[in-house]
This record gives C-alpha cells, sequence and structure tokens, in this order.
C-alpha cells in the first residue's frame, strides 16, 4: 500500500469513507480485480472506526486516550495491497465532472463509491445540536465519556442524597445501549471512590421502543434495562434543548447534567446537497445495482442509500450489516464495469441483530430464534470480536 498522497491515475476508483462499507469495497474489489483497479481510499481518519462498538463508553472512559480498540489503522489493515489511502476531509462531489474537492486539493475520478455514512438529525430542535452529546463519531463519543468522567468526580460532592442525571434521547439500538452502559458502569472504579450511579433516564420519543425488534424480544429487552437500572419515558418528542433542561411535546421539562442524543440519523451534507433523488434524511435513491441514477460506475453505499429491495419491498436498514452486505455487491458491479460484463442487483437477507443491554446482558434476534441475557450478550461480543479480528487480519465479513 502506498502512503499519502501521490497523484492517483485519472482512471482510479476513488472511495470516499472508510468505515464499514468503504473498506469492504476497497478490499472487495482489489481482491476481485486482483489488484488491477487503482483504488484511492479516502477518509478524514487515518483509521478504520469500529462505530459499532462506540456505545462502550465506560471503556472509553477508561481508556486513557488509547482508542486502539475501536480504531485500527487503515495503513495496517490495507498493507498488503496496493489500495492508496488519502487522510483528508471531503467538501464536496460533482458527479458530472469526476471530480471529488477536498481539505487539502482536488481529485479525479474514473469509478466512484460513495460511502459517506451518516450524521445525527436533530429534527429542527431548537439547542439540541448544542447541548446534547452523540456517539456517532469517536470523537463525539470520546467527548461524552470526558462529560461523564468529569460528571461522575464532581457528584462526589453532591448534597444529600442527590445523584448526577443522564438522558438518553431516543428509544432505539443506539440509545438502549448507551443508557445501559452508563447506568450499569461502576463509575466509582472508573473515576474514583465516591463517584455517585446516575440516574439515566431514556426517552423514546414518539416512536415505540426497539421498533424493528420481535415483540417477545422487546419485553425481554424493556426488562433488562429496567434491571440495569435504566428509567423509560415513553411518547413524547422532545421540542427544545437548553444548556441544563430539555422540554417536552407535553409541556413537562426534565432537568439534566448530561443529554445524549441518539434520535436519528440523516445523510452528511456533502451528500444531500448533491444533485439526486434523495429519499428519507437526504440518502440518495440508487439503482438495484447500488448505482447513483443517471451515473454509470458512480456507486453508493451504506448509510448513504435509501434502498427498497425489489424482492421483499422492504426498507433495507441502516446498519454496519446491511452496509457490508451492499459493499460486496457494489464491489462486483464495480468491477463488472471495469471488465464490460453484467451487473447485478442487491437485495438484502437480514441475519439477526442484537443489541447490548448493559454489562454481560443484551438482546439477540436471530432469523426465528431469540435469545437474551447473557447468550445474547456473549453472541454480540463474538460477533464483534470476529469483525475486529478479520479486520486486523485485512480479511472481510458479511456479518456484524
Ligand atoms: C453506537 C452504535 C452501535 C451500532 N451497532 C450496530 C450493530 O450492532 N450492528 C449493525 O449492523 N449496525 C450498528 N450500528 C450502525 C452502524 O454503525 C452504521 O450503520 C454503519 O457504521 C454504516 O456504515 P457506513 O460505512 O455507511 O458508514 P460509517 O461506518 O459511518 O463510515 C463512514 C466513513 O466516512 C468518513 N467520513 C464521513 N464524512 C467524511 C468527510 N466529509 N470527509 C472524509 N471522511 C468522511 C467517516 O470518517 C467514516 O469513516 C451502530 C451504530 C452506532 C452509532
Amino acid at each position: 500500500m502506498a502512503a499519502d498522497p501521490a497523484p492517483a491515475p485519472t482512471r482510479s476508483l476513488v472511495i470516499l469513507g472508510a468505515g464499514y462499507a468503504g473498506l469492504t469495497v476497497a478490499q472487495q474489489v482489489h481482491r476481485l480485480s486482483r489488484g488491477k483497479i487503482p483504488i484511492v481510499l479516502v477518509d478524514r481518519s487515518p483509521a478504520h472506526i469500529l462505530r459499532t462498538q462506540l456505545y462502550e463508553i465506560d471503556r472509553i472512559a477508561a481508556s486513557g486516550g488509547n482508542l486502539r480498540r475501536w480504531a485500527v489503522p487503515l495503513a495496517s489493515v490495507l498493507e498488503k495491497t496496493r489500495v492508496q489511502v488519502r487522510t483528508a476531509g471531503v467538501e464536496r462531489v460533482d458527479l458530472a465532472a469526476h471530480t471529488v474537492q477536498l481539505d487539502s486539493g482536488t481529485i479525479e475520478f474514473g469509478a466512484l463509491a460513495l460511502c459517506l455514512g451518516s450524521v445525527a438529525a436533530y429534527y429542527g430542535v431548537p439547542g439540541a445540536a448544542e447541548h446534547t452529546h452523540s456517539v456517532y463519531r469517536l470523537s463525539t463519543a470520546q467527548r461524552l465519556a470526558t462529560a461523564i468522567r468529569e460528571m461522575e468526580i464532581a457528584s462526589i460532592a453532591l448534597p444529600g442524597e442527590r445523584r448526577p442525571r443522564v438522558l438518553v434521547v431516543g428509544g432505539g439500538s443506539t440509545g438502549t445501549e448507551i443508557a445501559a452502559e452508563i447506568a450499569s458502569t461502576d463509575w466509582a472504579a472508573v473515576t474514583k471512590p465516591g463517584a455517585r450511579r446516575p440516574d439515566v433516564l431514556l426517552l423514546t420519543g414518539s416512536l415505540p421502543f426497539l421498533v424493528g425488534f420481535p415483540p417477545p424480544l422487546i419485553e425481554h429487552a424493556r426488562e433488562l434495562l429496567v434491571r440495569a437500572g435504566v428509567s423509560i419515558c415513553y411518547g413524547w418528542n422532545v421540542t427544545r434543548v437548553e444548556p441544563d433542561r430539555l422540554h417536552l411535546e407535553d409541556g413537562s421539562v426534565l432537568r439534566f447534567d448530561i443529554a445524549v442524543w441518539c434520535a436519528g440519523l440523516q445523510a452528511p451534507p456533502t451528500v444531500a446537497e448533491l444533485p439526486v433523488r434523495h429519499g428519507r434524511g437526504g440518502r440518495i435513491l440508487v439503482e438495484p445495482t447500488l448505482e447513483i441514477p443517471g451515473y454509470p460506475g458512480l456507486f453508493a453505499v451504506g448509510d448513504v442509500i435509501e434502498f427498497q429491495d425489489p424482492k421483499t419491498g422492504q426498507l433495507v436498514p441502516a446498519t454496519a450489516q446491511a452496509a457490508l452486505s451492499e459493499a460486496r455487491v457494489a464491489a462486483a458491479n464495480i468491477v463488472a464495469r471495469w471488465n464490460g460484463t453484467e451487473l447485478q442487483a442487491f437485495s438484502y437477507r437480514e441475519r439477526g441483530a442484537a443489541v447490548s443491554i448493559g454489562h454481560g446482558a443484551g438482546a439477540a434476534a436471530l432469523d426465528r430464534l431469540t435469545l437474551w441475557g447473557s447468550p445474547a450478550a456473549l453472541l454480540k461480543r463474538l460477533v464483534q470480536r470476529d469483525y475486529s479480528h478479520a479486520v486486523e487480519q485485512g480479511e472481510t465479513r458479511r456479518v456484524l
């Protein structure tokens, strides 16, 4: 693998984003074309970020800044390939001119894979972006971990029995994982003796709790969450956030020391501003081949797309598992375009979902099998470990 940033041949495949989608596209195209297609992989981070593990906020807080568990250097992942890694921010993509404006210059591409992931969606709620934390990026998860450390150390001096309070907004799997992780951590061990266990409240908003999971499993997840020490507040959306309180639709006001926003995702601005057809949250509506309509040879993969599976009529979820699956088809189609052979249509098969619910507990649904408690936690840990081990070895995985 070459280092930064020799000029790329004009006909290069340029991959924007080295997350689950982008890294897999790079590895698969390199493998399928036997290294013949020149590939430039661009990301603002020099590491592949294991975003699905960013709920491990207690470990991040205790890491002392050693983030290797969540950030695998791209240089080592791709060292046995000829993929060129370029560490740069993507500012603007011109699909018609085949150019990408980076924060450090402009590059041209022959083929493109747009894999820039997603960013928090605040739905225009005033104050939400300014006064809440998020775990969608490693840097923001780190900031949250630092804030919790500080809150916990300050809690030693709180009057009477008062405990610090954390509000988690969003009752999907990210909100559930974060709330449970914060509530079930022994913060006195992570920070200082005497630090008080925080009150953790999960606000599900108007969407059902853990929407998409099988109903019996949702009940088990709810019980586990309460056992982990999380209170759940159903039904009302957040209308406004101030530095130390948030307002709900029913007029109630909830105070907090820390608020975490897990209420949804949308396409990054670079993607939302492209002159193509967009679905919800600015995601790109792609062809069955995962090409951007009107731009043969230019693909979009992962959280940046909205894809309705023609076989099932279902929307493919914005998950790492779906991104890995799409990336394999996009890679095969990039190579097919290169060779002038037939492209294949993408169809998604969900292999299951697992959510961590505090230390040593979880809930998982695999085809007709449901697991909860420690077996689900073990399954989640094994799948995560298998993926990170594969990445360390420069291999790819289908499941996460
Ligand atoms: C806490 C948490 C837990 C999750 N758990 C699961 C799970 O258990 N299973 C599951 O399947 N999914 C899970 N997900 C969802 C999953 O993480 C996403 O669906 C997945 O990351 C999408 O992959 P992607 O490649 O599209 O985007 P990403 O993995 O986010 O990659 C996008 C890449 O683009 C780069 N990038 C973005 N903008 C720019 C720019 N302007 N310039 C340069 N680089 C840029 C980023 O640095 C990043 O490397 C979880 C998400 C979170 C937050």
